[in-house]
């Protein structure tokens, strides 16, 4: 296995990038708060952009504030519209939680955004509401980058020690709705009290409304949150990311909770690592219907490896999910011939081990589809595991495209699909042989009906 052998030249522009807008993970991440809304201090086409591009992966109407600079703001600072924004908001949601996200633009004329909240705070009477502040220029990271900011803000605002109480927290990273709905079933099936950090398995897939509500129900609430200093431990799915970003290390760090910080639980083998954590902290073996689906599951992989067995794959993405897939495919026998994520994280120091065996594996650190498309050429992958955006390229190479992650904007369902877990992992890895055999017929001159 290679890691980043292969250098991208020196970029003089991003060329299809890959990632995301920073305030774009923030906002998803505060959006798993209750009663949060996102507010994004800049201009109003980046709140645009985001609602635009989030609606149309979750399909839920999301709203998010914005302090609407104009030119004035732009020149001479955005203090007055970030007041006045912000008492709009106050007024018109009473929120529980506003979660206050900078854009490119606030941050290149170099606002001072919490010394402005903190005077806001200072001369309004702002009630129950809290501001929690993350500072997410995007030309200094990408959305997983914004998303893990706004989790630690929100932890080192909210979180306070009180008394133990035995629950744990779970930082589950940027997995989809129904990745987190299938940890909550867990830990309920094991009796654990857990915070999620965040939970938008609800606010960003929820039930439809005969009537306008201001929040969508679900989200973890504010109380919830503050008890997580009293917690037995915190579970943080993100090994890659940037360790400095971490929430669960600052809880460790200021309350003393042990901090796990472990890959995505996709295959058997990390499933089972999460699995025995969770099982460990609630002092009693997983139900008897999780073993079945990993026994279903290992049957699955038996009865589908000679169509897998070799088959070369490219994915994409998040660090944590390029990665977590990567050890998946290699447990199943499919070569990840390139894995390619954002950059910032500690990739490079850990991919060795996890595929460690897996020869032919290059890992690289920020590419665009230009590098992913130069790469793709020589490497020749037999399939794509990423987002929608992968598509013109899958379809350019012609080769089955997998979609996962975030964004999935040419299908439904981009909040239903599932990872983790064994069932989570089932469901994937039906899709990935079911992808290689459509494939098959679609290239033959016969069309197989039975393979
Ligand atoms: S200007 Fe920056 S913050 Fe706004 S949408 Fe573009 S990348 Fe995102």
């Amino acid at each position: 296995m290679t890691v980043s052998d292969y250098q991208t030249a020196p970029h003089e522009a991003t060329r299809n990038a890959c990632y995301l807008c920073a305030p774009l993970g923030a906002s998803i991440a505060f959006s798993g708060i209750a009663r949060c809304l996102p507010y994004l201090h800049g201009g109003q086409g980046c709140a645009t952009y985001i609602r635009r591009y989030t609606i149309s992966h979750f399909r839920e109407p999301m709203d998010i504030a914005s302090s609407s600079f104009g030119e004035e703001a732009t020149v001479f600072g955005g203090k007055d519209n970030l007041f006045c924004g912000l008492k709009n908001v106050i007024s018109q949601y009473q929120p529980d939680l506003i979660g206050i996200a900078s854009t490119c633009l606030s941050e290149t004329i170099g606002e001072n955004v919490p010394a402005l909240i903190e005077e806001f705070r200072q001369s309004v009477d702002l009630g129950e509401t809290q501001l929690v502040f993350a500072s997410t220029p995007s030309y200094a990271g990408s959305h997983l980058t914004g998303f893990h900011k706004a989790v630690l803000a929100t932890a080192k605002a909210l979180a306070v020690k009180k008394e133990e109480h035995g629950g744990i927290n779970i930082m589950p990273g940027m997995i989809s709705p129904a990745d987190i709905r299938y940890i909550k079933r867990i830990c309920q099936d094991l009796g654990i009290s857990a915070a999620l950090l965040p939970d938008y398995s609800d606010t960003l897939d929820g039930v439809s409304w005969p009537e306008y509500h201001c929040f969508p129900e679900g989200g973890t609430p504010v109380s919830v949150l503050k008890g997580m200093g009293g917690a037995k431990a915190s579970i943080e799915l993100c090994r890659f990311s940037d360790p400095q970003l971490s929430a669960a290390s600052f809880l460790e760090k200021c309350h003393g909770l042990p901090a796990y910080r472990i890959g995505l639980p996709v295959g058997v083998r990390a499933a089972d690592e999460f699995m025995d954590l969770l099982s460990g902290y609630a002092g009693r073996p997983l139900p008897e219907g999780y073993t079945r689906e990993r026994g279903r599951l290992l049957d699955a992989y038996v009865d589908a490896h000679k169509y897998v067995f070799g088959r070369k794959a490219l994915v994409y993405g998040d660090a944590d999910f390029v990665m977590g897939i990567g050890r998946f495919l290699a447990e199943i026998g499919m070569v990840p011939v390139l894995c390619t994520a954002d950059k910032g994280g500690n990739l490079a120091g850990q991919a060795e081990d996890l595929l460690a065996g897996v020869e032919k594996a290059v890992v690289l650190e920020g590419a665009d589809f230009a590098d992913i498309e130069t790469l793709a050429t020589e490497l020749k992958p037999d399939i794509f595991i990423g987002s929608s955006k992968g598509y013109k390229l899958a379809r350019l190479l012609g080769v089955p495209l997998v979609r996962l992650g975030f964004p999935v904007h040419d299908r439904l369902g981009g909040a239903r699909l599932r990872c983790v877990g064994y069932a989570g992992t089932q469901e994937l890895f039906d899709r990935i042989v079911n992808a290689l055999l459509e494939h098959r017929q679609d290239e033959s001159d016969i069309g197989y009906s039975y393979m």
